[in-house]
């Protein structure tokens, strides 16, 4: 199967509802997925958790969830490095509480370091804290994404090779990687090219548990600027949800578009009409 997943509480969540009222929400809309988004903070109550679990349980929904922005795995700040494998850590111990199947995290920025450097850097940064995910947090998948600007780490080798080297499945974020190259990856060709590489790291079994993104984006030399409603951005989203379907990708998709569950829906109405 493969689920469109709605990037944090549907807009149309009633006020104060949080994530069980806005799983509660999206599956009332018919959304079957939810990234959740703890992208300033993560909770630290485990009865939240069990509650948010419960609940994706009973309404049968799929969860992923999103690690905090300050991160940065390549930092030379002693102090900076351990907070930054500290929040990821907290975030994968909450997600095994929840039930949640994905962490994705922004794991760096190159800081003017040649990318082979940073990448031993950031190698060292994952093998900590996989070392006490595989002991404490065995169930939950680490998913360093693909970004946006050419300054981060997180081109598709880079994540795809990392992953490989911990036994982890990356999340790849084809908006990130088209305003990454400043309109590229924006065709059935590049996309099949993407899953293709994929492919030759992780094993074909890979496409079957997928995390990834998907949104309009806006963007320029630098890069991404901000993520756009599909409709109003240049994604050939229609071409590219012909390819989900012709490989029988399965995993999660989550729509990162400002419409939240708008885009959402269209995708996954748009897809189950191929
Ligand atoms: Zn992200």
């Amino acid at each position: 199967m493969l689920h469109f997943a709605i990037a944090g509480c549907p807009l149309s969540t009633p006020k104060s509802g949080g994530t069980v009222e806005g799983l509660k929400r999206a599956h009332e809309l018919g959304i079957e997925a939810m990234e959740i988004e703890w992208v300033q903070n993560v909770p630290s109550d485990p009865k939240r958790m069990e509650e948010i679990r419960r609940t994706a349980e009973d309404l049968k929904m799929s969860l992923t969830v999103h690690a905090p922005y300050y991160v940065n795995l390549n930092t030379p700040d002693p102090a900076k490095l351990a907070a930054s494998k500290g929040r990821v850590l907290t975030s994968l111990a909450m997600s095994e509480i929840a039930g949640v199947r994905s962490v994705c995290v922004h794991a760096a920025f190159y800081l003017g370091l040649p990318p082979t450097q940073a990448y031993d850097n950031i190698r060292r940064s994952v093998a900590d804290i996989v070392k006490q995910k595989n002991k404490l947090f065995p169930s939950v998948n680490l998913a360093l994404e693909t970004m946006g600007k050419p300054s981060q780490f997180g081109t598709l080798e880079e994540v795809l090779q990392i992953s490989k080297e911990f036994d982890l499945y990356p999340c790849i974020d084809p908006a990130h990687l088209h305003a990454r190259t400043n309109g590229a990856v924006n065709s059935a060709m590049e996309w099949n090219a993407m899953f293709d590489r994929y492919v030759e790291f992780l094993g074909k079994e890979s496409l079957k548990r997928v995390h990834m993104h998907f949104s309009g984006i806006a963007y320029g030399p630098k890069g991404e600027k901000k993520h756009l409603p599909l409709q109003e951005s240049d994604a050939k989203w229609e071409e590219f949800l012909g390819v989900l379907k012709k490989r029988k990708i399965e995993g999660v998709v989550v729509c990162e578009s400002p419409l939240l569950e708008v885009d959402t829906l269209l995708l996954k109405n748009a897809y189950s009409s191929l």
